[in-house]
């Protein structure tokens, strides 16, 4: 097994990690779903009143991901 050690890698121009927004994952199935395309979404508000976006591949993704949330409950 082979061990890199990653203290050359460490961040110098640390900064928000904007690439993470480049492309988001459908909340169900977890296919990447590019931002700049349309996809359905839904906002959650948790119990501390933060607001969480979820991103789904499609209408029947997202449907059936609000099912069993709401079985959740
Ligand atoms: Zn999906």
């Amino acid at each position: 097994m082979q061990r890199s050690c990653d203290s050359s890698r460490t961040t110098s121009d640390e900064r928000p990690s904007d690439a993470d927004a480049m492309s988001d994952e459908c909340a169900r199935c977890g296919v990447v779903v590019p931002s700049g395309e349309w996809h359905p979404v839904k906002t959650v508000r948790d119990d501390e009143g933060r607001v969480e976006i979820y991103d789904f591949c499609g209408e029947a993704c997202r449907s059936a991901w609000l099912a069993e949330r709401n079985a959740d409950d």
